[in-house]
């Protein structure tokens, strides 16, 4: 069988404009086989100085993948797990095993000349519910609830809302605010949709906040609330847990299984968020997946960020009945809708199967180019 020939790290950055149009940054990983298949993976590291140590640590890790063949996904990764023993097991170094792992699956499928999907075994459920994910950037909260609406108008299942983001939502810090904001945008988008809220890193709440917060929220049905104190407080949040009925979301700034491990421990988090292109990858995804469903709980793949995230994430939501919809950003974007000449996105409110060999992305590589960090 043919075996990885190159690896090479490319730092981009990309315009958001679901975020406020801030810049982000990513490190992808092309490797190429010496019969030429290209695989194309992707390290969420979001901000430059993190993509630049990406670039670093992938450059380190090269030799342990050039020379393998493409099958070999789970062994590529348990070396380069081993490789980074002391500086590892989360950081930088869990981006830069993702990123690699990334495009070690999207060549195997290339290489068997089969849907990444069909390889993690194939899909587990008829349908996938798509929902919107995006930042609260308005200052009017009849403006911000008619934005949702008109989110969801295109058939998607719901909406997840950034609160405490960049812009002049100011959601998240008034009490009262907040609780009407709620009521607005269960009224615009009717009783059918769900809604989910995501707390920034910018709002602080304390444990009694939360539940005061949460309690009034679930007179409007929230479906979720996210880090509502933070990445981790395992007292905060079973008091949390014990005082309100709404399903908690957190674990997304995890790393590995791990980190996984000891978030699923606490028995208070209800939806474990996942990004593989942050949390090694795809195969780490896949192990994590395992520990969800034996603890009867939900997952929630990350897919914030270039299109290669979002068609691992899309592969894995299907084949595991832990992750039960999909987030797709509600403003189309270049890192999705250009880096790519096929990209992914709903029917109706419906996510497709991917398809195609691989991970089932055809990456442009003149649009990398043109992002690519000097
Ligand atoms: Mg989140």
């Amino acid at each position: 069988m043919t075996v990885v020939r190159s690896v090479e790290a490319i730092p981009i950055g990309y315009r958001e404009p679901n975020d406020h149009d801030r810049t982000r940054y990513v490190c992808l990983v092309k490797a190429t086989t010496d019969d030429g298949l290209v695989g194309w993976g992707e390290a969420t590291a979001y901000f430059p100085e993190s993509t630049r140590a990406v670039v670093e640590l992938v450059n380190g890790l090269r030799e342990l993948v050039v020379g393998r063949v493409p099958t070999e996904t789970e062994r590529v990764w348990r070396d380069m797990r081993k490789h980074t023993w002391w500086y590892g097991n989360g950081g930088v170094a869990s981006m830069a095993i993702a990123a690699i792992d990334l495009a070690m699956w999207d060549l195997r499928g290339k290489a068997l000349e089969t849907r990444v999907l069909d390889l993690l075994g194939g899909p587990v459920k008829e349908r996938l519910a798509g929902v919107a994910s995006g930042h609260a950037t308005l200052e009017d909260l009849g403006a911000l609830a008619d934005e949702a609406a008109r989110w969801v108008s295109t058939g998607l299942h719901g909406v997840k809302v950034g609160f405490g983001k960049l812009g002049a939502a100011r959601l998240g810090f008034a009490h009262e605010r907040d609780v009407e904001y709620m009521r607005r945008l269960r009224a615009a988008i009717g009783p059918d949709k769900k809604i989910m809220i995501d707390l920034g890193a910018a709002v602080q709440w304390d444990v009694a906040e939360a539940v005061r917060r949460v309690q009034a929220f679930e007179d409007h049905d929230l479906h979720w609330i996210e880090e509502p104190l933070g990445h981790w407080n395992p007292r905060g949040y079973k008091t949390l847990r014990d005082k309100t009925t709404t399903r908690i979301a957190y674990g997304e700034r995890e790393f590995g299984v791990e980190g996984i491990e000891r978030v699923l421990a606490t028995g208070t988090c209800d939806v474990l968020g996942f990004d593989p292109g942050r949390a090694e990858g795809l195969t780490g995804f896949i192990h994590a997946v395992e520990r969800v469903e034996a603890e009867r709980t939900q997952a929630n793949a990350h897919a914030w960020s270039t299109a290669i995230v979002t068609a691992a994430s899309l592969a894995m939501s299907w084949a595991t009945p832990v992750c039960r919809q999909f987030e797709l950003k509600p403003t189309r974007d270049v890192a999705q809708y250009e880096l790519v000449s096929n990209p992914l996105t709903h029917e109706k409110g419906w996510m497709p199967q991917p398809q195609g060999h691989g991970l089932g992305i055809d990456v442009v590589t003149e649009v990398v180019e043109s992002m690519r960090l000097t």
